[in-house]
């Protein structure tokens, strides 16, 4: 066994303590895991900084001083000692300020750990180097816990660029620091180099002028300057992303040709007569997808698309027409939504599509009697249902259909894998496969997690769409909002009010939930204005019910929390307002946003945000004011969340974690990397040619599977 795969509690310094704490907070076991965690910033120890220019808007500083005095304070801020000799207990001290001046001024330095040591070499008349953030504090600059140097002949000795590394306060307050991390890294990097293999052929090296992997790896953690390490990571990123891009296209590749699909070569009356009814024209970018969904589906190999399209873009009339085309070839086809009450809608509109066809549909979720249950099965498993629309009850085992041609998956990121696989296996030959999705997905990300799906996109309304006026107020204009609200009813018109679910608590939601409602009657009593509530924890009756007089206009206000994110269209309702709007990631509001505006009238989304509502979240809230493009939204998202919160991946967390690559920001080194990983497959899809041995060899790693689509085909 080489060193990479010794385990850190070896290496110099760190034993069997420090390398549980490295283990359980940062995941480091090995000495491969330590030299490839990267430093997330670098900090430039070139320069000193005169202590009459420290600001505490400066993200850190170093400066050269002398130790002037040093006080020690008690539990309640008592003074302990004031450099008047004699005992000190340490054990009664909570803080030490230190003081220390240069030519320009004085400042302090705060400490509350590491007491008694610090106060042992920090010796007044010494000069020391220290190294920190500022900040303020009763309106003075001072630092807190600042790395302590001994300059050297008056000198700063460290190289330019010290890599920082995300840390965490179990580790530091266990000595694992900064400089202590820095020392780790250099020992650990000495010791592997040596054994590090490069990773990319040398044509790929050449072609895209990198540097090669040792070189990389040791500037990555040591730049000796900007230029040695922009080489660094744009080597580190670009092997991650072409890796990535690789294995997925591969992928791809390999199942384009061995999975067969059912072939229907034919479109059939029931999609004709459907269509012919239609009251509306399709838009451009319906008929687009529909023919790009027709020609997968008589193609011979087996469909697996995505089709992306924002809230109202008209994604149940393509499905419903994709469905008839498999009908129209003998086949069997599905639609599986995530709750029972969409399932009941998509019914709903799926019935009435589908009355001037021939086509038997029915519905089957959880609370299907037995009877009728009985029903479906048999009706499936004959063939006599052409059309079934559900829930996961779909997905059970005893569900068995006679000649599964095409399944759709609606908002598919609620659907786990294990539930997906079992809907292929339905059938002999795997169906054809079409997952939905409301949430747009950014284009970068779209390529890395769906490398291997094939995506379509639906990128205009259908005309009459009205946009909705975003606002974002505070809790004290809430007076207001009330005021507002009850012109839009005297108007005639309908309000959604929305609570945000708070995952861990069910209780808290409900209660939450509870307080808003409360208010709400309080502001628009009976029997001038009616309110109907729905929530999580209502049966599906009561749901049903309350969700029924909203949409037929027997309720003014619909009080709820996020279960109509996906759901009720109701065109009479003008106003969506949010609550606690930062809580919700901003797909999901542009998602609720997408309930109103529907109807003819003028449409309004209010959010209200909490009083203690961060910069950040406000900075958010404003975004969607500003926009309602759903991608540009989801991008922007994506750009100040990072994309493992990202709504519709944050329950999954992303499938594959890149230690450097950055989705959000590294969009075109992805687009290239999949260019040349294309090019790459292209002359030598297996892989096998000598030249690209170490490809395949990576790939065999299986660090780049994506575990979540590799079950596709
Ligand atoms: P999505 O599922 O993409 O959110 P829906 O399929 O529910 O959107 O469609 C939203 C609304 O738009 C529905 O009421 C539907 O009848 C209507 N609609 C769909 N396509 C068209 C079209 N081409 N022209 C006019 N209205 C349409
Ligand atoms: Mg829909």
């Amino acid at each position: 066994m080489g060193e990479l795969e010794t385990n850190i509690q070896y290496l110099g310094g760190v034993g069997p303590k420090r390398a549980e704490l490295l283990r359980r907070e940062l995941g480091i076991e090995t000495l491969s895991d330590l030299i490839h965690f990267y430093p997330h910033r670098y900090v430039d120890r070139s320069g000193l900084t005169p202590i009459a220019r420290v600001r505490p808007e400066l993200a850190s500083v170093q400066i050269r001083a002398r130790v002037v005095g040093r006080t020690l304070y008690g539990p309640s801020g008592s003074i302990v000692s004031q450099e008047d000799g004699g005992a000190i207990r340490f054990n009664a001290c909570r803080r030490m300020s230190v003081t220390v001046e240069d030519e320009s001024g004085r400042m302090e330095m705060v400490f509350f750990k590491g007491i008694k040591w610090n106060y042992g070499r920090l010796v007044p008349g010494k000069v020391f180097i220290f190294f920190g953030k500022p900040q303020e504090f009763n309106g003075r600059v001072n630092m807190v816990h600042p790395e302590v140097d001994i300059p050297a002949d008056g000198h700063v000795t460290q190289s330019a660029l010290t890599g920082v590394y995300p840390s965490t306060e179990k580790l530091r307050s266990s000595g694992v620091t900064g400089r202590v991390m820095n020392r780790l890294e250099a020992s650990a990097l000495s010791l592997c180099l040596p054994e590090i293999r490069e990773t990319l052929p040398a044509y790929i090296l050449e072609r895209k002028g990198l540097v090669p992997l040792k070189t990389a790896l040791w500037n990555i953690h040591f730049p000796k300057d900007q230029d040695a390490l922009q080489k660094a990571m744009r080597r580190l990123k670009y092997e991650e992303l072409f890796l990535l891009q690789l294995a997925l296209l591969k992928h791809k590749y390999i199942r384009s040709r061995a999975s067969k699909g059912i072939a229907m070569p034919k479109v059939g009356p029931d999609f004709h007569s459907c269509y012919d009814a239609l009251p509306y024209r399709l838009t451009g970018a319906q008929q687009r997808v529909i023919k790009e969904i027709r020609a997968d589906l008589m193609s011979g190999r087996q469909m697996n698309r995505l089709l992306q399209g924002d809230v109202g873009s008209g994604k149940t009339m393509v499905a419903v027409l994709s469905c008839l085309i498999a009908i129209g070839n003998g086949c069997q086809s599905c639609i599986m939504a995530p709750t029972e009450v969409l399932a009941q809608q998509h019914f709903a509109n799926v019935r009435k599509y589908l009355a001037p066809t021939s086509v038997k549909a029915a519905l089957l979720t959880g609370s299907t009697g037995q009877k009728d249950r009985r029903e479906i099965h048999a009706g499936l498993e004959d063939g006599s249902i052409g059309l079934i629309v559900g829930t996961h009850a779909l997905i059970e085992d005893n569900v068995v259909f006679r000649n599964l041609g095409l399944a759709v998956i609606d908002e598919q990121h609620r659907f786990g894998v294990d539930q997906r696989a079992r809907l292929w296996a339905k059938n002999s030959t795997p169906p054809h496969i079409l997952v939905m999705t409301a949430t747009p997905i950014p284009r970068t990300l779209a390529m890395t997690l769906y490398g291997d799906l094939d995506v379509s996109v639906i990128d205009e309304m259908p005309p009459g769409r009205k946009p909705v006026k975003t606002i974002c107020i505070g809790q004290n204009r809430k007076p207001a909002m009330f005021r507002f609200l009850r012109e839009e009813i005297a108007k005639g018109r309908q309000v959604f009010i929305v609570y945000p679910l708070i995952y861990e608590s069910e209780k808290l939601d409900l209660r939450n939930l509870q307080n808003g409602y409360d208010e709400i009657m309080r502001a628009f009593p009976l029997p001038d204005y009616k309110v109907a509530i729905v929530h999580g924890q209502q049966s599906n009756e009561e749901k049903q019910f309350n969700m029924e007089a909203f949409a037929a206009g027997r309720a003014d206000i619909l009080v709820s929390t996020t279960v109509i994110e996906v759901g009720v269209d109701v065109p009479n309702a003008s106003v969506m307002v949010i609550e606690s709007a930062q809580r919700f990631g901003l797909s999901q509001l542009h998602q609720l946003r997408g309930r109103v505006g529907r109807g003819a009238e003028e449409s309004f989304c209010i959010l209200v945000r909490d009083d203690r509502t961060s910069r950040e979240a406000r900075q958010r809230l404003d975004l969607m004011c500003a926009t309602e493009d759903g991608f540009e939204i989801a991008e922007q998202d994506m750009r100040m969340r990072g994309p493992g919160d990202l709504e519709g991946t944050q329950q999954s967390g992303l499938p594959i974690s890149l230690k450097i690559a950055s989705l959000a920001k590294d969009g075109s080194l992805l687009a290239e990397a999949r260019t040349d990983a294309r090019r790459v497959l292209d002359d030598d899809p297996a892989l096998d040619a000598p030249a690209d041995r170490l490809l395949a060899e990576e790939l065999r790693k299986g660090k780049y599977e994506i575990k979540d689509y590799s079950t596709i085909s």
